[in-house]
């Protein structure tokens, strides 16, 4: 995939106050994005770049395609001219379920628009009320339909901890994410960020946060769905980021978060070949052989303690 360059518009066309989120402190950024300002990011970003190596432009951290038409056209029309230079190869954007519709997507595409990101968050009705979401799962699947429909590329955003989620609640979401087939996906645990209503929630012992182990579980649960419906998972857990390190209260944040699921995930895969085999010896692929070993080697470690009999090693498969 091409190199992506963020332009945080954050929480630019929000309808509502997602309890959970914080797209300033996410994106250590508060100032309303402009088109001259967009037009610095990217005169910046693509100078950078080796000659013929046109990144994406992504329009992050709000709900664009709910951000009045005049001001997305003016964002769009800074990303029109990188195009037509040939300095970017496309332009991607988050939004809602509840602000797509046919006319919007026609808009998007004659803006050289390629991917749609979609905050779906959860697929649970419930959660998605006590986080004030403002949309339905129906929202996503009937939003994600039409972008499928008109030729963009999709990936859809979930979330795991969320106030009302379960182990439970969090596997249907994956399951259902699943079922509607978008080219990648995003899952982010929760984490308590300041000046939010779930900070708030958690204080007065309203919210209980995921800790990392569980939040670890959860995920590569959802993981384990994800790659069996052979849907990419493109990021597990925020970004770190300077200002995100010292700002998070509570919950579900490791600056390798996406690698300790998928630590949890190969020690899985290896317990059952374990059941299946009689020896100690797993083989696995090259690429594969750090996360499977797991850092600092937990993964060797506890599968020898649940195999004791057994002196377990990881090696790599030749082909
Ligand atoms: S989660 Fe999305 S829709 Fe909700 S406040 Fe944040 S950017 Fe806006």
């Amino acid at each position: 995939m091409a190199s992506i360059v963020p332009i945080f518009v954050p929480h630019a066309g929000c309808p509502c106050q997602c309890v959970f989120c914080n797209q300033r402190a996410i994106a250590g950024q508060s100032a309303r994005m402009t088109p001259d300002r967009a037009k610095e990011i990217l005169t910046q970003a693509v100078s950078v770049l080796p000659d013929g190596c046109a990144p994406q432009a992504a329009f992050y951290g709000g709900s664009f395609t709910a951000i009045p038409v005049e001001e997305q056209e003016a964002l769009l029309a800074v990303t029109d001219v990188f195009l037509s230079q040939g300095k970017l190869s496309a332009v991607r954007l988050s939004t809602r379920p509840d602000a797509i519709d046919e006319a919007t997507l026609e808009r998007l595409r004659r803006h050289g628009v390629k991917t749609i990101e979609l905050g779906a968050q959860s697929m649970d009705d419930e959660v998605l009320r006590l986080s004030q979401r403002g949309h339905t799962a129906a929202d996503t699947v009937h939003a994600s339909r039409l972008i499928q429909q008109a030729g963009f590329s999709l990936v859809l955003q979930t979330m795991a901890g969320l106030p009302g989620d379960t182990r439970e609640t969090v596997r249907q979401t994956a399951e259902r994410i699943a079922a509607i087939q978008p080219d990648g996906v995003r899952i982010y645990p929760v984490a308590v960020l300041p000046d939010t209503p779930l900070y708030d929630m958690w204080k007065a012992g309203a919210y209980v946060p995921l800790d990392n182990g569980t939040a670890v579980i959860w995920c590569a649960d959802m993981l384990e769905v994800f790659e069996g419906a052979h849907i990419p998972v493109i990021r597990m857990g925020l970004n770190p980021t300077e200002e995100l390190n010292g700002t998070v209260q509570a919950g579900a944040y490791h600056p390798a978060f996406g690698e300790l699921v998928w630590n949890e995930w190969w020690y899985r895969r290896l317990y059952t070949r374990l059941e299946a085999q009689k020896d100690g010896t797993l083989y696995v692929p090259a690429r594969a052989l750090s996360r499977a070993i797991g850092q600092k080697r937990c993964n060797l470690q506890r599968l020898q303690r649940q195999f004791p009999d057994r002196d377990i090693r990881i090696q790599i498969q030749r082909t």
